[in-house]
């Protein structure tokens, strides 16, 4: 735990190591690179870099030069993808930190070759479907044929696309993932061989094994959080990497009637025990999970979250067990219940309730909560 707060965030490292070979034996002989960008989903790039590499991630994925350029300076050797074309300035920043970058306009590939390269390597991205970023199938030939005029200095050492429904098992998304897949095909057929063609995110690496090519993209799956519920039951054997812990650092008994926290939301309809947790929406406790049946884990019981989460602290209804300021809770991971079972709350557990994905509840959890990394395993 972190000595001077009393709210951090555990990050399981032998967790990330366990999924990355577990997507390996998956989707082999396909290569799993691993994405960390967004902090490593607020894990810490750095450290879930270097701990997939040594789980045999043969490259890494971020979304700005700026996290490429950290994993860098703190010594990452692997192949760094940077999964969008990035503003003509950085172009120099990419070439001087030996990043691979994502092409798919002229401008940019303009701005590389200025940089005076040899061989770098250039990952095509083409839309397929998903309407985000990348060149229109029609014209992904013409844009190959650029890079190859600038050869020597440029090399096309991928071409990829990015699925936007992979996360359902709806038929009409299976379609449509089918389509995307069929699209870049056709693309491939206009082009000479490359060397690594990619497709799948974690769900597609997980449901598609046509999608796996020669390598997938893997995100959230490493960090053994589900994509989505359309795939929940490919993610049996992952191991969630992030638990969310904090300690109680005020015990009360309240009034049946009285009310509590911003607003007076929440009325109590007994008399009961009440702990405030020291940490509140600033560290990305969504306010409104009091409102939608959110709850923590205190003694292996789960205590509702009572009131609006404030910015930095937020109070559960402990009924009449015996809680005192210093016990652990958990906001995000399990603990035993009295009953030797394992009582859990997983990330997509705040997603169903919320509304989102669990993606969006790793990475919202702020840089104001401590990481503390574990491993037992020397990674
Ligand atoms: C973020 C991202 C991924 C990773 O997706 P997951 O669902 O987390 O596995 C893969 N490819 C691209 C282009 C991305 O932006």
């Amino acid at each position: 735990m972190s000595d001077i707060r009393w709210a951090w965030a555990e990050i399981d490292l032998d967790a990330i190591a366990h999924n990355v070979g577990v997507l390996r034996e998956r989707v082999a002989p396909a290569a799993v690179w691993a994405v960390v960008k967004a902090d490593g989903y607020g894990h810490g790039a750095f450290d879930v870099a270097r701990t997939a590499i040594a789980a045999g991630a043969e490259g890494l994925c971020v979304a700005l030069v700026q996290e490429g350029i950290e994993l860098r300076r703190a010594g990452i050797d692997a192949p760094i993808l940077v999964l969008t074309e990035q503003p003509i300035d950085a172009a120099p920043h990419i070439v001087a930190h030996r990043l691979t970058p994502t092409v798919y306009r002229r401008p940019f590939l303009d701005a590389l070759v200025a940089e005076g390269p040899v061989g770098l390597p250039v990952h095509l991205m083409v839309d397929t479907g998903m309407q985000r970023v990348g060149v229109h199938p029609h014209s992904a030939a013409a844009v190959a044929a650029s890079i190859a005029q600038r050869a020597p200095a440029l090399r096309l050492a991928g071409v990829y696309t990015h699925f936007a429904v992979a996360d359902e098992d709806h038929p009409d998304s299976v379609d449509f993932t089918d389509g995307q897949l069929a699209k870049l095909g056709r693309v491939l057929e206009q082009l000479p061989a490359v060397p690594l063609v990619h497709a799948a995110n974690s769900a597609a690496a997980l449901a598609r094994p046509d999608a796996r090519l020669s390598m997938v993209r893997a995100g959230i799956a490493i960090y053994g959080v589900s994509p989505g519920p359309g795939v929940d039951h490919l993610c049996d054997d992952l191991r969630p990497a992030m638990e969310v812990k904090a300690r109680i650092s005020f015990v009360k008994q309240v009034r049946s009637g009285s009310r509590i926290s911003y607003g007076l939301r929440h009325r109590f309809d007994r008399d009961t025990t009440v702990a405030t947790i020291p940490i509140g929406y600033a560290d990305g406790v969504p306010r409104r999970l009091h409102a939608v049946g959110g709850a923590v884990l205190i003694g292996g019981r789960r205590c509702p979250i009572v009131g609006a989460v404030t910015m930095d602290q937020l109070m559960v209804d402990c009924g009449d067990h015996d809680v005192r300021v210093g016990d652990d809770v958990t906001l995000i991971g399990s603990q035993n219940a009295p009953d030797g079972s394992t009582i859990r709350i997983g990330a997509e557990e705040w997603a169903a309730l919320l509304d989102t994905i669990g993606y969006e509840i790793v990475c919202g959890i702020s840089s104001r909560v401590p990481r503390v990394p574990r491993r037992s395993i020397d990674h």
